[in-house]
């Protein structure tokens, strides 16, 4: 007589077989996703227990098909007791390996394997076991529902029904936005779409994108000011067929339909054409700003963004425009992990919806923004696993990110820290060299000089006279800058394009970056020696260029970095977003910084 029994003919349920091994041992297999013969990663069952006394039980998931996986790193699986009606972690001696079996077309199979104490509270609870927090199909229809019906509900959004799939359930959009403003405010709006489940084994971008349902439709000064701002159109699970039938990666048909967007179809993907017919109808009467769908990460940690490089960004460089949303998303939760994000497409991501909707629509701003079905590595949460409230916490942080976007002021902080960032990364690469005469005794330049080719900052001093004594509009270092006077400008000279940019004086609110600066630019020029008794006036205080080499990097930078799109700033101080983003050029920043030689005696000279 069996002391358990197996079940997973519910919604979203996903276990095929129990092999009873002993009487405390069995092994599970996996379904396949329909139609695809593979993909066998989601599980979701439940057993109910029989025995008469708590006990360890090992269960061994024989036909797992990623090679890598959090459970091989200490992750554990997730339970839920009906006695304490709560998921939780409680697994023990988790284990993932390679086993011996493999796939008919002859692929290794790996073994997930985890004990689980049963019983100790309540012998008759029913336990469940979930790859990641389930979240239905019926959950969501329940969700819209209530968020449809509530009191007011038809002044900010409304639902409607896109398209059918497969199988005939409902692909749900949501459509928020003031729609107490005046029609031609309402007709001028720009659109968000935001797509989210397209893989249904990521059930954690479910939770993000409720949150951020959440939060647009809510009563928050921001999301108000969104919702005079834009039209959101939010498609919450572009696969409701491959939800509700347990599926991992794939809609009925065994495709995944993150490799459709190129070439929808009606008998294929009819979920991912009514996306698109929704994004050309768009366009046809508005600018569509932003498009992100949201995913789940089975292996990496915390919270990342995937982007795109821009149309007209034909070197493949970074730019600020790129980067922007990940670094205001950095600035709401610690969680973020700026490292794991990327800002291009590989040639193997060309067919998924962040790619098709940048390059065949040229939308400005184009993401994928993963999150881990595991946990947090970094900040506050540090070592903690993610739990459907922090997933919220993405949405939510979302929102507030795409507020800062439009917020003057903040985005032009967040510029300023960007390119503060940049100058300290010049730190390394900064070389020393010391005694160098920039003039022969006839006054004439040396070829060190001439080899400068494309851009210096020349440092020079006050005479004594109070009078700026720089030539500002040189293209080549002033000579002689003496030592004892304190060196107050620094000006960045393009010598190609004749291009002089302004020095500012002060940097605000960042002294910490400027003294880390400074501290760092210090102990290069220690090390190097540079400071001898041949240049024994040249002392470090007088040397003490950091912080207006920072001003002429920084200025440089502000002058390259700000996009002409960005900069329509209405008078209310809020940034408009572009309505056609084909001129956009922001110009690259990463790369534009080169190396940088600091030259000692009497003239500090950087060479970019
Ligand atoms: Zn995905």
């Amino acid at each position: 007589m069996n002391d358990i029994d197996f079940e997973s003919r519910f919604e979203s349920g996903n276990l095929r077989m129990a092999i009873k091994l002993t009487d405390n041992e069995y092994d599970l297999i996996l379904r396949n996703d329909i139609n695809a013969n593979k993909y066998a990663q989601w599980f979701y069952f439940k057993i109910q227990i029989k025995f008469k006394e708590p006990k360890r039980i090992k269960f061994n998931i024989i036909n797992c098909e990623k090679a890598d996986s959090p459970y091989s790193k200490g992750s554990r699986i997730l339970q839920y007791s009906t006695t304490t009606n709560k998921w939780s972690r409680k697994s023990i001696l988790n284990k993932y390996y390679k086993n011996s079996y493999s796939t008919f077309d002859d692929k290794n199979l790996y073994t997930l394997s985890f004990s689980v104490n049963l019983g100790e509270e309540n012998l008759n609870e029913t336990v469940y076991f979930a790859y990641c927090y389930p979240y239905t199909y019926s959950y969501l229809q329940e969700y819209i529902n209530k968020l449809v019906t509530q009191k007011n509900a038809n002044k900010i959004m409304n639902h409607e029904v896109i398209a059918t799939t497969l199988a005939g359930n409902n692909l749900d959009m949501i459509l928020v936005t003031d729609f107490l403003g005046e029609f031609d405010d309402i007709a001028g709006r720009p659109c968000i779409i935001l797509t989210s489940r397209v893989h249904p084994g990521e059930s954690n971008s479910s939770f993000v994108i409720h949150g951020l349902i959440e939060f647009i439709t809510g009563d928050s000064d921001s999301a108000k000011l969104l919702r005079k701002k834009y039209i959101f159109k939010i498609i919450p699970m572009l696969n409701p067929d491959g939800v509700i039938n347990g599926c991992f990666r794939t809609n009925l048909r065994g495709k995944d339909l993150n490799r459709q967007w190129k070439e929808p179809s009606l008998q294929v993907s009819p979920t991912i054409l009514s996306i698109k017919e929704t994004v050309k109808k768009t366009l046809l009467s508005r600018n569509i700003y932003l498009y992100c769908d949201f995913h789940g990460h089975s292996n990496k940690k915390n919270f990342f963004l995937y982007g795109c490089n821009n149309n007209n960004n034909k070197k493949g460089k970074t730019t600020l425009q790129e980067i922007i949303l990940a670094k205001l998303l950095g600035r709401k939760l610690d969680f973020f992990d700026y490292a794991s994000s990327i800002f291009k497409i590989a040639p193997g991501k060309l067919k998924t919806g962040r790619a098709v909707i940048k390059k065949e629509y040229d939308i400005d701003f184009s993401y994928c923004l993963e999150s881990s079905m595991e946990g947090i590595s970094i900040g506050k949460n540090k070592n903690t696993f993610f739990t459907p409230a922090l997933y919220k916490e993405i949405g939510y942080a979302f929102c507030n990110a795409l507020y800062d976007m439009v917020n003057q002021e903040i985005f032009m902080s967040i510029l300023y820290d960007l390119q503060l960032e940049e100058a300290l990364k010049l730190v390394n690469n900064v070389s020393i060299i010391n005694n160098i005469d920039l003039d022969d005794d006839e006054g004439n330049t040396k070829t060190e000089v001439d080899k400068i080719e494309n851009y210096f900052i020349s440092a020079y001093g006050n005479s004594g006279n109070g009078h700026n004594s720089g030539n500002t509009g040189s293209n080549k270092p002033q000579k002689h800058v003496q030592s004892q006077n304190q060196i107050n400008h620094i000006h960045l000279v393009n010598q190609k394009d004749k291009l002089k940019l302004k020095p500012i004086n002060k940097l605000k609110n960042n002294d910490k970056l400027n003294d880390k600066f400074e501290s760092l630019i210090t102990e290069k020029i220690d090390k190097s020696g540079a400071v001898n008794e041949k240049s024994e006036k040249v002392t470090k205080d007088k040397l003490s260029v950091s912080n207006k080499v920072l001003l002429g990097v920084s200025n440089n930078l502000s002058n390259n970095l700000v996009s002409p799109s960005l900069k329509n700033i209405n008078q209310k101080g809020m940034l408009e977003p572009a309505r056609h983003s084909s001129n956009n050029n922001l110009v690259n920043f990463k790369n534009r910084l080169p190396k940088v030689r600091i030259y000692l005696n009497l003239n500090i000279y950087l060479l970019l």
